[in-house]
Parts: C-alpha cells; sequence; structure tokens
C-alpha cells in the first residue's frame, strides 16, 4: 500500500500549480500550494501514508462531517426536522435556495445545513467547541489536536455570509441559539487543525460499520454509518458530488483547505491533502489521487453495477 500511495502523488504532483488555494480569507490563502499527502487508516488499525501526511491543514467543511456524527449521536432521526438530505445542486454558501425553501436547508454539508447541526449541538452541550475538539481527540487518537485560532478569528472577522444564512433561518423559525455563539462555534470547528494521518484516523468508524477500529468505540451504529455515507455520497464535494462519484465512486467530504476524506466501506478511510483548489473549491491534485486510488483497488462502491 505504501508503494501504491508512493506512486499515485508521483502521478498527482504535476497537478500543483494548475489550481488556486482558498483566497476567502487571509489565513488560508497563505498556506503553502506545493504540499502534498495521503493517510489510509485500515478497518485492521493500520495506517499506510506517503507526502506530506503529517503536515496538520485547516480540515474547514471536512468539519461538517463531525458535527452531524455528534448531532446524530445525541439526536438522531429528530435533527431531520430541521434539515433534509437531499443535493442541493447550489454553491455551498448560496442563499437562494434557503429563501426560497423557507429557511430549510437541503442538507448537512452546505453552510446552511451546517449551521442548524451547530445550532442544534449548541443546545446540547454547555460549551461546543470543546466537547467538539475532544470529541475528534477521542476519535483521532491524538489529545494534541487543536483550533487553528488565527483561521478561527479570520473566519468570524468575514462572516457576513454565514451570518446572514443563520439570521436568515432565525427569521424563519429554524434557529434556537445566539447566532454570534452559533457561529464562533462553527469556525472553531472548520478551523481544527489535522494532518491526513488524523482525519483518516478519525473517521475510521465510517469504514467499520460505526466502531473505531482502534477502540472499539461504537460511535454509530451500522445504520446510522450507512447514512451518513450515503449524505456523503450524494452531497460531500460541494457541486461536483456527482463527478465524485463518476470518478472516484466512494462516500466522500471535501474541506476548502484541500482535504478530501473518503470511505471504502469495509476496507479503510483515506484522507488526501493538496491546498489548490479546483474552480468547484475542491483540491484539484487530492481528487485525482482518489480517482486512480479506487481505480487501483477496484473501490467504488459502483463497482458491484459494472
Ligand atoms: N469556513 C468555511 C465557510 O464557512 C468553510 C468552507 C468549506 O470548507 O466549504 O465558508
Amino acid at each position: 500500500m505504501h508503494a501504491l500511495l508512493t506512486d499515485i502523488l508521483r502521478q498527482v504532483r504535476p497537478l500543483i500549480g494548475q489550481g488556486q488555494v482558498a483566497q476567502y480569507i487571509p489565513a488560508l490563502a497563505r498556506v503553502v500550494p506545493d504540499q502534498l499527502g495521503i493517510a489510509v487508516y485500515g478497518v485492521d488499525g493500520q495506517v499506510y501514508s506517503a507526502g506530506d501526511a503529517h503536515t496538520p491543514f485547516s480540515i474547514q467543511s471536512i468539519s461538517k462531517v463531525f458535527s452531524l456524527v455528534q448531532a446524530i449521536g445525541h439526536s438522531g432521526e429528530a435533527i431531520w426536522e430541521r434539515l433534509g438530505h437531499e443535493p442541493s445542486g447550489q454553491a455551498f454558501n448560496s442563499m437562494v435556495q434557503l429563501e426560497v425553501e423557507k429557511g430549510r436547508p437541503r442538507n448537512p454539508f452546505i453552510n446552511a445545513g451546517a449551521l442548524v447541526i451547530c445550532d442544534i449541538n449548541q443546545s446540547r452541550f454547555a460549551a461546543p467547541a470543546l466537547s467538539m475538539r475532544d470529541f475528534v481527540r477521542r476519535l483521532a487518537g491524538n489529545a494534541e489536536l487543536a483550533a487553528d485560532r488565527v483561521v478561527a478569528d479570520s473566519e468570524y472577522q468575514f462572516r457576513a455570509r454565514n451570518a446572514a444564512m443563520a439570521y436568515l433561518m432565525q427569521a424563519f423559525g429554524n434557529f434556537n441559539n445566539d447566532v454570534d455563539a452559533v457561529l464562533r462555534s462553527y469556525f472553531h470547528h472548520c478551523a481544527l487543525a489535522m494532518s491526513c494521518v488524523d482525519v483518516a484516523r478519525a473517521f475510521g468508524f465510517l469504514a467499520h460499520r460505526g466502531a473505531n477500529p482502534h477502540t472499539g468505540e461504537v460511535v454509530l451504529s451500522a445504520r446510522q454509518t450507512q447514512q451518513v455515507n450515503a449524505v456523503m455520497a450524494t452531497s460531500g464535494l460541494y457541486d461536483e458530488a456527482g463527478n465524485f462519484a463518476y470518478r472516484v465512486g466512494l462516500p466522500g467530504k471535501s474541506g476548502v483547505g484541500g482535504g478530501i476524506l473518503a470511505v471504502v466501506p469495509g476496507r479503510f478511510t483515506v484522507c488526501v491533502w493538496s491546498p489548490e483548489l479546483n474552480a468547484a473549491g475542491n483540491s484539484l491534485a487530492g481528487m485525482k489521487a482518489l480517482e486512480l486510488l479506487s481505480e487501483q483497488i477496484g473501490g467504488s462502491v459502483f463497482s458491484a453495477l459494472g
């Protein structure tokens, strides 16, 4: 596996220089663009990695999966009274649909949906940022994990669009907590700094019927795990979920920090990171790396159909 990962990075490295790192906040705009790493975490607990797999990066929207899992963990099916699990077909930060659909976000992986999930968690936890940090530390088996304060503060400074979405949902009666407090929690989660190895390990339960391969902790039931994977497969890659299904064929979740998490059910989780993004906001080299990996191992969940 190590040789395969090294070879995949060699093949995708020429793509670096053809994308652009996220520009919406200075803290991300200055990330060194030519970093590239990949880590695989098997359901047997083995870790394989190549490149910059131990370098922490800003997980950004990958955190939306942690928030969703936390919310499902304490509130189960009830969360779907507040939002849907349909692809949006709109940009992740679009407000158009939210107005038309009366403040009920399409899914938990667009910003409006993630904010509703954070609102649900805000009602549950006395200190949501700390609860999340400890949850992620436990899942990843890394007690050092923390949010990057500079990124979180920068997100807060440029919060206008996310704040507008939250206030719009409040106007529709779909937001219960103080908007500013929920935004702070949301930005904290986005600003968590994790390496490819951390991310692959933390989400190992998604490949293992809900149980953390390392500790055995049951994070979600097998049915809930299937459902989270289904939402990732249909809505995890911004406006490119269809393209990702076509090229890679795995449940996945990307973030504008350039990370992509993908799940090969029953086998492993994988995290790839390269900060330069394509026009849809997904890691350019990361997408290609996952395409090559999926092809090499016959990993596509659609392979049974071909
Ligand atoms: N913090 C970002 C935002 O809310 C998340 C972007 C992303 O990774 O999709 O705009």
